[in-house]
């Protein structure tokens, strides 16, 4: 992969975005931030999940007069998310907020986003300029709108990609003008093409940090296709500071499916358990899709190490494919065979598979803690067993020389 490119680093609260400094994984609460007490559950909750920093929108003066106790609680820096209504960006900076989303399309009096600027300046505050495909065509001079319409002909994805570009460069002349640098860009659309070009294209003109994300992504069956696309393949060439994933649902997904992201691609150490496993064949003699469902759940709740389990449905091509496991299981034949960092443990009927699988998962966690073993351990190397093989390990004379 290429080296991350460098930009500008501000601070969000304790948390630095941008520079040299790890990818930031965002969510934004869903309900209202006026509810102090279920704001305040959900960013606790989205905080256990591995969120850096959390979002809340202010679209009301209750909001931003709840936003003190919001910030009191939360253990992570909390935006506000500001549309519209400059006002309410001046009361969360009042507040104390950590940075303010601001879509100066949206407020199209230019003197009142100098007002934000200012106060964000006076604290050191930063500032997400973010414009996203569906605001980008006016709405409210009609005769603007037609103009811009009209202009969308031919490559409809290449008029759009033109005027979020110079939506976003006359936005970001207001904060150059103003001497304000403090500023991450965002430009979301729901197409990941739009937004691989998009980001790039910024990425080459602009050195300010980058917010990833996909926009109104649906639910994450689809979502989680359409964001991981586009956000995969800009974090894998260099591109984007923080990511925010969104989708129509818990917001946890998001969380959780960014921490994935991050780690699939080396940008952030594993914390919790990882699982290997095989997409099962016409091989297969165990129900593998229970077992690795159950595995799953339980290393997931009962472990915290990351240590690597791999779960495979033979030992024909399995023992290749999770080389470096910690802890393996091959199944075979109504049995399973564990493996503990290259060493062979235990030989188990199938209806002891999981459990046994667990106890060593456990004993090998303990293990670690202990100074006994070592995690990550790459060189851990499983030879294949012989799928022909007695349980006492050996051979039945009629295969002996195949
Ligand atoms: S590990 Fe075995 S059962 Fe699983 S996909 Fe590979 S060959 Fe098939």
């Amino acid at each position: 992969m290429p080296p991350r490119k460098k930009t500008r680093q501000v601070s969000v609260g304790n948390v630095k975005l941008g520079g040299d400094a790890p990818v930031v994984i965002q969510s934004m609460t869903s309900g209202y931030t006026w509810e102090v007490d279920k704001c305040i559950d959900e960013v606790q909750k989205l905080a256990r999940a591995g969120a850096d920093v959390v979002r809340v929108a202010v679209p009301e003066k209750k909001d931003t007069e709840a936003l003190r106790h919001v910030l009191a609680a939360s253990p992570v820096p909390i935006v506000a998310d500001v549309h519209f209504h400059f006002q309410r960006a001046l009361e969360a900076i009042e507040a104390g907020v950590h940075k303010i989303r601001l879509n100066p399309g949206n407020i199209t009096d230019r003197k009142q986003v100098l007002k934000v600027i200012a106060a964000c300046k006076e604290r050191g505050i930063p500032i997400r300029v973010g414009v996203n495909e569906g605001g980008i065509i006016e709405r409210k001079d009609k005769e603007l709108r037609a103009r811009e319409k009209s202009a969308l002909t031919g490559s409809y994805t290449a008029e759009l990609m033109r005027i979020m570009h110079e939506k976003l460069d006359e936005y970001i002349r207001i904060f150059d003008e103003a001497d304000y640098h403090d500023i991450v860009i965002s430009c979301k659309s729901i197409d990941p093409r739009i937004v691989i070009d998009a980001y790039t294209s910024i990425s080459q003109r602009h050195d300010y940090p980058l917010h990833l994300g996909v926009t109104h992504a649906g639910p994450p069956e689809t979502g989680r296709i359409r964001s991981i696309a586009a956000l995969g393949t800009l974090l894998a060439n260099g591109i984007g500071d923080t990511v925010r994933i969104s989708y129509a649902a818990d917001p946890v997904y998001e969380v959780e499916d960014a921490k994935e992201l991050l780690c699939c691609l080396g940008l952030r150490s594993r914390t919790e358990p990882e699982l290997i496993a095989c997409p099962a064949c016409g091989r297969i003699q165990v129900d593998l899709y229970e077992l690795v469902t159950n595995v799953r759940r339980k290393i997931a709740s009962e472990i915290k190490l990351p240590i690597k389990v791999a779960v495979m449905g033979c030992v024909v091509n399995g023992p290749g494919e999770c080389e470096g496991s910690d802890v393996a299981i091959f199944a075979g034949n109504g049995k399973g065979i564990i493996y503990v960092q290259g060493d062979k443990k235990q030989t188990v009927p199938e209806d002891r598979m999981l459990d046994a699988l667990l106890e060593e998962c456990h004993a090998f966690a303990d293990r670690v803690e202990r100074g006994e073993a070592a995690l990550s351990n790459a060189s851990v190397e499983i030879a294949p067993p012989d799928p022909l093989a007695r349980p006492d390990g050996s051979v039945p004379l009629n295969v002996v020389g195949r």
